[in-house]
Order: C-alpha cells, then structure tokens, then sequence
C-alpha cells in the first residue's frame, strides 16, 4: 500500500469551502485506486492564523509541510487583515520562494462552449473556438523579487525591480518546451524585450534552451499583443512561457475565457515540493455563501495526482479530469459563475457521483511535464 501524505491548507474565505470539495472529490478517487492511500494534515495559515498568532505563515508551519509528498492550498489572505504598516499580505508568494516553486504550471481549458465570453458568437468556420493551453509562469523572480526589500520611508519615489537570472530563466524555459513535448509542440516566450533589458536578456536565454528542443515549434511575443491575441485566437496557443507578473496578469485574462477564476486549476512546483491550488484568491465576497466554483480546486487535485507519480495516482487523476468533462458537457452542471444554480456541494457530489461510475477512465493527455517534479 503507497501511502500519501498530504499538508492541506485551507486558508481563508472561500478556501476552506473549495478545499473541503477538493478533499472530498480525493476521497471518492481513493476509493477506485488499487493500493493507494491519502493521508491528510491541516495545517492553519493565511490571514486568520495572523490574527490568531501574529503570522500568515509560521516557521513552524512551512517546515511541516516540507515534510509532506504534495501540498493542497485554498487561498490566503483578506482584503482588511494587513501588517501593522498597512503593506498586504502575501503568504502565497512567500511559500512559493520558500520551497522554490519556480515553475507555476496553469492549465487553461474550455469545457463548454457556454462558459465563454464568445457564447452565441460563431466564429468565421462555425463552433467556439477552443481554449486548450497552460501558462508556465515563472515563480521566484522576475517583478516580484525585490517586493520584500526594506524601503528607506518618506521618499518621494519608489521603486520596484525586474530580476530575471540566467538560472531562473533556463530552468522555467526549460520546464515550458518539456511541458509542450508532451503536448502540442508549441512553445511561445511572452516578454516586452522590445523595451526591458531583463526581458531582452529572458529571450535570449530562452533562444539558447530552445536550440536543445528542435521538434518544438517556438514564438515570442510581447505580452501586450499576447492580451490582445488571448481574446481574439486562444486557440493557437499551446504553451506559454513568461516571468512572474505577466503570468500573473495573464492567468487572470486567460481564466476569463474559460468561465472564470473558478475554472483556473494551478500547480507550483519546484524540484523538491509541489503545492495545488486553484488559481483564484478568497473571493470574500461570495465567502459563506456555499456559491463558490469547486471545479479549479477539483482539477488541482487531479494535477497533484499526476504529479505524485504513481502508476494508481496518475489514473486517479485521468478519473477526476474525466469526471469533470463529463458532468461539465451538460450546461445544467453549472454554479453561479457559470451561469448555473448549482451550489458548491452539489458541483462537488456530481464529481463524485460520476466518479463513482467509472471503473476506468480514457486517455487524457498530460498536464505536467515532468511528474516526478523536476519542472
Ligand atoms: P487575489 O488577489 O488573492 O488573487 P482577488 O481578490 O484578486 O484575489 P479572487 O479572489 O480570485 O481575486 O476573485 C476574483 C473574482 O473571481 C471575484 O469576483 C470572485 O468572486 C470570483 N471568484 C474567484 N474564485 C471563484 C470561485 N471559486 N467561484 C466563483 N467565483 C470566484
């Protein structure tokens, strides 16, 4: 018996309602795997564990989950609870650097043509163009970097700085034409290399690794036109590549195409942890109201199936995706973003039920490139 031990960290607002339907869908796997066991630890973190004991993410805490195979988050943080000089907080980022979770791997997938914005258009060929592509965003550097530097205060101006190491650079370059062998072959760079000498000097780095990778197709593009493209031609892209705050920025835009945050599963992985999460932050506004997408946690769990490498985890995770393509493939399955009047546990028990069913799942193509978690 393989025996899994997962740090859960349900965090704030709606965290701990899509982390409850995350673990539940685990479960409902659990029982179609052979040989196969999750163990699970709650671990508090975000901002109410702030208010409680004076930090968002305790020492004692991060070196607890270090000790676990795979890492399930919700969200941190909420809009009022912030250091005592006003700063927010930014618990997430700070693990990622924390446990070197460079590679921020953020499948985009449309499920059905009525999650889109281009609903009722019908594009020149006829049918909805199709949404099937992942961001690869670089974690621990680039315009982020330097946010904890201390600041000299009254200062008139201020400053923030766009890191970009050669190191940095040729591992996420790396992790990106890999992730793209096991899918379309396309791998295109988003930078502004035209104007930021780091982004120049990104590019070239990415033109070095790519010379390694001759049967991928690859292209650069500045990330201004990419958030032009990503509205008229998602789907031309397959895999893109890009530093920190782009791939912030554009996560947001492409998880737009698909129905929204609660469609934007993530995986941040480092060649030592690898930490789930959907793509979405608290959404205290809809906090308690059991309203919340469970879809983007539900196929972060499939992603920290895949990852976690074994034979019996890897058809768990095929199970999940298949389970959510087929109880989305009927528009009625829809919560509220969607359009729909499903409730987050009863987004959650059709998972299940349709999990349940299905003794053995088709072939459904890789998420990750490298699931034992080299990136
Ligand atoms: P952060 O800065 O932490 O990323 P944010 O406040 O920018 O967070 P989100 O919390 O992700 O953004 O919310 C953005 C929008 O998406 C809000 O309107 C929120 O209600 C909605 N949203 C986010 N997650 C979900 C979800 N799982 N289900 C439904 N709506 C969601």
């Amino acid at each position: 018996m393989a025996d899994f031990h997962i740090a859960v960290l349900p965090g704030d607002g709606i965290g701990p309602e899509v982390v409850d339907a995350g673990l539940a869908v685990l479960r409902g796997v659990e029982r179609q795997l052979e040989a196969v066991r999750f163990t699970t630890e709650e671990f508090a973190v975000g901002a109410r564990e702030y208010l409680r004991n004076g930090h968002p993410l305790p020492a004692a805490t991060v070196e607890c989950i270090k000790a676990a195979d795979a890492i399930l988050l919700g969200a941190m943080g909420l809009p009022d609870v912030r250091w005592p000089n006003g700063v927010e907080m930014t618990p997430q980022i700070d693990l990622r650097e924390q446990l070197d979770l460079y590679n921020g791997v953020r499948p985009i997938r449309l499920y059905h043509p009525s999650h889109s914005p281009w609903r009722g258009r019908e594009p020149g060929s006829g049918g909805e163009p199709q949404v099937d592509l992942v961001i690869v965003r670089e974690n621990c550097e680039g315009l982020f970097s330097a946010r904890l530097t201390p600041r000299a205060a009254g200062r008139d101006f201020e400053t923030d700085t766009m890191t970009i190491t050669r190191h940095g650079a040729e591992r996420i370059s790396r992790a990106a034409f890999r992730l793209a062998q096991k899918r379309r072959r396309h791998c295109t760079l988003v930078d502004k290399a035209n104007v930021l000498p780091s982004m120049a000097f990104f590019r070239r780095v990415f033109d070095e690794v790519a010379a390694g990778f001759p049967d991928v197709r690859t292209e650069r593009v500045y990330v201004d036109a990419m958030a032009l493209f990503l509205v008229q031609r998602p789907q031309d892209f397959d895999v893109l590549v890009t530093e920190n705050m782009f791939g912030d920025i554009l996560s947001d835009l492409a998880a737009g195409l698909v129905g929204g945050m609660g469609m934007a599963p993530s995986a941040d992985l480092g060649d030592e942890h690898g930490l789930f999460q959907p793509s979405h932050g608290t959404a205290p506004t809809i906090a308690g109201k059991g309203i919340a997408n469970p879809i983007a946690t539900i196929l972060s769990v499939a992603l920290m199936l895949e990852w976690l490498a074994h034979p019996e985890t890897v058809r768990g995770a095929r199970i999940i995706e298949s389970a959510v393509a087929r109880v989305l493939a009927n528009p009625a399955n829809a919560t509220s973003d969607l359009g729909g009047k499903l409730s987050t546990t009863e987004m959650t028990a059709r998972i299940i039920e349709t999990i349940e069913t299905m003794r053995s799942a088709g072939p459904i193509r890789s998420e990750l490139a490298d699931p034992a978690g080299t990136g």
